[in-house]
């Protein structure tokens, strides 16, 4: 019989009731390995009723109390990582190394959390009027959720829950329902931590259960990483209901690469960003903007290292590329590189024609060179193993293409000139910057987020944001009675 993959309510797997599930593949296989089950409305129901009276108790729990469950989790996380990276490597396909180093930068915002004391300080002024004290203090907001993306199902989690649990929420996850295994091994972590059952929930499913959580009156805030369309969806069916919203979308980073830059480093960081993972971050390199007299060195820098990148089974210790998530989504990748070459791109290296293990969802690594604005392969997002080169005359034609574009999550420009790193650090309108730095994802204790098309909401994810996203502030004036101050003043109160 088939693996039921179930849902983790108040503090145990508990089966679904809906009926519905969907199938789970391992991708470098093609086999079905499990099927998940999808929550129904009456499943988030009861979900979020004993998320309920979880957050009611934790929020009592003290700093400290909420910080060692942080540090017990993150010794656990350490100890069991080799374990997580393999389910998630069976599930996602990416390489093993890949699923321990989303599981590392996981981590850091679990250590991040774990300075909660400090990071809920608030203000204290003395004496603000005669005898009258000021203090601003934070407090968690309840219920919350997190919708989460197949690309990273322990990373972008921890980003959301380690946040949220730390300020005294109970937080309920709804991973991808491709490959949904690593939130049952977190949450198991998360008990085995110590934390109360029903503090952090997972319930699987599709729209239907998203659905139930972006509606339901119970649920203060939604957290959401994925596709944009859905982004916007969430967006604005959240904050109608009323409620706090975070929704991260799609994106389409560029790599601009001036004539001055060392050329082997540049292509080297390329590679590895635009091909890494098969291309399915969300911080991926899809398009090489080479400035000037450096394109026919970057592309052939470029197409020298493709070939000696291996692409199979991600548990092999010498694969380099893993497959993708699922034969729908390879073969609509398939498709863009076939419509780039119809619509006028020359295809220097393609995916299509390499030699990749049968049965999986692999394809090999695709370079596209002579790419303009108007091709789909540089309108959409592909979130695919295929990299895109733009020649653009001057610098300014080269940064004006990145800031036309909709998506602003991530950018890198390769320089020796730091007054021209500067001054595109300065211009261009995009949320993280990389400075010969291909993939430059903050550290925990910045915060993660793209302008435009790639975020809607006010709030960047995690860091100090994220301690704001998961509370609320709250004002407290304050006199202690002292018979020498007290008069009838029926004036509006001002400062004496
Ligand atoms: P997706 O938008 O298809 O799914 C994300 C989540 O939304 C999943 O949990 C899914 O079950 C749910 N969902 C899907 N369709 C829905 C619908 N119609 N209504 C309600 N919920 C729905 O994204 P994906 O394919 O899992 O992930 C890849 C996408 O995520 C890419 O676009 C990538 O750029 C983006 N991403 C963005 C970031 C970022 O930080 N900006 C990070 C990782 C991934």
């Amino acid at each position: 019989m088939t693996q039921r993959i179930s849902h983790w309510i108040d503090g145990r797997q508990t089966p679904g009731t809906s009926g519905r599930t969907a199938p789970v593949f391992n991708p470098a296989t093609g086999q079905r390995s499990a099927d998940v089950e999808l929550a129904s409305d009456s499943e988030v129901d009861v979900a979020v009723a004993k998320a309920v009276v979880a957050a009611r108790e934790w929020r009592h729990a003290s700093l400290s109390q909420r910080a060692g469950v942080l540090f017990a989790f993150r010794q656990l996380l350490h100890e069991r990582t080799d374990e997580l990276a393999a389910i998630v490597t069976a599930e996602h396909g990416k390489v093993l190394s890949d699923s321990a180093g989303e599981i590392a930068r996981g981590l850091e915002n679990v250590e991040f959390s774990a300075g909660v004391p400090q990071l809920l300080k608030g203000g204290f002024s003395e004496q603000v009027s005669t005898g009258v004290d000021v203090y601003s203090i934070r407090q968690p907001l309840g219920v919350v959720a997190g919708i989460t993306p197949f690309n990273f199902p322990v990373m972008v989690p921890l980003w959301m829950c380690a946040n949220a649990i730390a300020c005294g929420n109970a937080f309920i996850l709804k991973p991808s329902e491709k490959d949904p295994s690593a939130s049952l091994f977190l949450a198991q972590m998360w008990k085995d931590a110590g934390l109360p059952d029903g503090v952090f929930t997972v319930v699987q499913g599709d729209k239907e259960a998203v659905d139930a959580l972006l509606t339901h009156a119970d649920v203060a805030a939604v957290s959401f990483v994925g596709s944009t369309p859905i982004a916007r969806y969430i967006y604005e069916t959240g904050t109608a209901q009323g409620k706090r919203v975070q929704a991260l979308g799609g994106a389409k980073n560029h790599a601009l690469v001036l004539p001055d830059a060392d050329v082997e480093m540049a292509a080297d960081a390329v590679v590895s960003a635009a091909y890494g993972s098969a291309g399915e971050r969300c911080m991926a390199l899809s398009v090489a903007v080479a400035v000037g007299d450096v394109a026919d060195r970057l592309v052939d820098a470029l197409a020298a290292r493709l070939p000696k990148l291996t692409i199979g089974d991600g548990t092999h210790p010498d694969t380099d590329i893993g497959p993708l998530i699922t034969a729908e989504h390879r073969d609509r990748v398939a498709g863009y590189i076939g419509a780039g070459a119809q619509q006028g791109a020359t295809l220097v290296v393609d995916g299509r024609q390499a030699d990749v293990p049968s049965g999986g969802f692999f394809l090999g690594t695709t370079l596209m060179d002579h790419v303009t604005p108007e091709m789909t392969v540089y309108s959409d997002e592909i979130f695919g193993p295929v990299l895109c080169v733009v020649r653009a005359e001057t610098y300014e034609q080269g940064l004006a293409l990145i800031n036309d574009n909709p998506y602003a999550n991530g950018t890198a420009i390769f320089t020796r000139d730091g007054g021209a790193a500067r001054q595109f650090q300065f211009e261009v309108e995009v949320g993280m910057v990389g400075i010969n730095v291909p993939v430059p994802v903050p550290v925990a204790y910045y915060s993660f987020g793209g302008w435009k098309a790639s975020l809607f909401g006010d709030s960047h994810m995690y860091g100090a944001e994220g301690m704001n996203f998961y509370t609320r502030g709250k004002v407290v004036t304050s006199r202690w009675p002292d018979p020498a101050t007290s008069a009838v003043d029926l004036g509006f109160p001002r400062t004496r």
